[in-house]
Parts: structure tokens; C-alpha cells; sequence
């Protein structure tokens, strides 16, 4: 048996911990428990780091950025798609692509944005490998989002700003949500502004930890 089946066959179990772990924290879809399921995270993270990749917490990535803890992964992936399927999702701060694997197969199209051009790089190769095709990439600063592809039905940033940027705002659709976590290091809540014509009605997910929105490109 190879190192890698070797991988697939523990996470197995492991991988059904998790999910159990985050039923009982309240994650209730369950195409969004399937996505957690199927997606193998341990191919997101360095080798090193494999067997430790279905226990529900932040992990190093690279370049001061970390894959996102899976509870949060799920709890965003809910908060945008519940009630159906978003037709056009644009994602800001793609890091390894965890988070893109897991949402990409319940929306129409993800644009997914990152601003470190080697993660990004990474994250395009293993999203292609799991042969998901409803996925564009762009190497930029996702503050100012992505103009072309406008209007979105949800917005999801993977990175934390200190107040959401306009522009984001200007490119929902009218009944699109956009999802973020707001605040600086150490005091960030999670926030859903849903768009009801020139009205946004915000709603407080609780509190989380991210890592900080920065601007221009690397
Ligand atoms: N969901 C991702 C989380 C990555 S961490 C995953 O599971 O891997 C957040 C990512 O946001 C980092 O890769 C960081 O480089 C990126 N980021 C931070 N500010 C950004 C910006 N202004 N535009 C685009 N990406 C940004």
C-alpha cells in the first residue's frame, strides 16, 4: 500500500470524527457535510502536516497564511448557500483552494481571487486535479472584487478587513449575501450582509479568528 492510500485509509475514520464534531456544533446541510466529507484535506497541506489535517483547526500553509479551520469552511459554505443554489460566488483569499473545493459543486460559477501568486499557483493545480471545472482564478487584491464578473448572488472573504470594503458591496446582486469576517486580529466577528435593494441588512455569525485582508498584490 502506498504512503498516500495509507493517508486515505486512517482519515477515513478520522475524517467521520470530524463530521460528527461538526453536526454537534450546529452544522446542519447536508450537502455541506458532504462536501466536508469528500474533500480531502490532507492533499491541501504539506505533507508534514497530513495527519493532522482532519482535526478541526487553522493550519500553516505557507507564506504567514493558513488553511481555514474546517468548522468555519462549513459554517461560510452555509451561510451563502442556504436555501439554494448561488448562481455566480465570488470568493476573496483562495489560499490552498480548501475552501473552493468545498463550496465550487454548490453554485453555478465561483470566481475565486488571491493575492499571493504561489498560493494561488498551488490552488488552481489541486482544484484542476479533483476535476473541478466551475472555477476561475484571478491573481489580484480581492478588496476591490471583480468588476467584469459583476453582479454576485454571494460574496465570501477568507480574510478578515476592518470594515467591508464598498466596493464589495457595490457588486451583490440584489438579494445576494455577502459573507466576511470583520474586525482586527483578535476581535473579529463573522457577518452576513444580505442586499435588499439599496438596503443591506447586516446579521452577526458569531465570533472567529482570521487572518488580516491586506491589500495589493505578492
Ligand atoms: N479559505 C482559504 C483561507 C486562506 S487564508 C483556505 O482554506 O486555504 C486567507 C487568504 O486570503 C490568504 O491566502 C491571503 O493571502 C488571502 N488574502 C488576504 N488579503 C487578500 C486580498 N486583499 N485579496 C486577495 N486575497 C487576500
Amino acid at each position: 500500500m502506498s504512503a498516500g492510500q495509507g493517508i486515505g485509509m486512517t482519515s477515513l475514520r478520522t475524517r467521520e470524527r470530524l463530521i460528527q464534531r461538526l453536526t454537534e456544533q450546529g452544522i446542519r446541510d447536508p450537502r455541506v457535510l458532504d462536501r466536508i466529507r469528500n474533500v480531502p484535506r490532507h492533499l491541501f497541506v504539506d505533507e508534514a502536516l497530513a495527519s493532522r489535517a482532519y482535526e478541526d483547526t487553522a493550519l500553516p500553509i505557507g507564506y504567514g497564511q493558513t488553511i481555514s479551520q474546517p468548522y468555519v469552511v462549513a459554517r461560510m459554505t452555509e451561510a451563502v448557500t442556504v436555501g439554494g443554489t448561488p448562481k455566480k460566488v465570488l470568493e476573496i483569499g483562495t489560499g490552498c483552494g480548501y475552501q473552493t473545493a468545498v463550496l465550487a459543486p454548490l453554485v453555478g460559477r465561483l470566481y475565486s481571487i488571491e493575492r499571493i501568486e504561489a498560493l494561488l499557483e498551488r490552488a488552481k493545480e489541486r482544484i484542476r486535479e479533483l476535476g473541478i471545472k466551475n472555477v476561475k482564478f484571478k491573481h489580484g487584491d480581492g478588496s476591490e472584487g471583480w468588476a467584469s464578473q459583476k453582479p454576485f448572488n454571494a460574496i465570501l472573504l477568507a480574510a478578515a478587513p476592518h470594515a467591508i470594503p464598498q466596493k464589495l458591496l457595490d457588486q451583490l446582486a440584489d438579494r445576494g449575501r455577502l459573507v466576511a469576517p470583520v474586525g482586527p486580529e483578535g476581535r473579529q466577528e463573522l457577518m452576513r450582509i444580505t442586499r435588499r435593494g439599496d438596503q443591506f441588512l447586516p446579521e452577526r455569525l458569531g465570533f472567529v479568528s482570521f487572518v488580516p485582508l491586506l491589500g495589493g498584490v505578492s
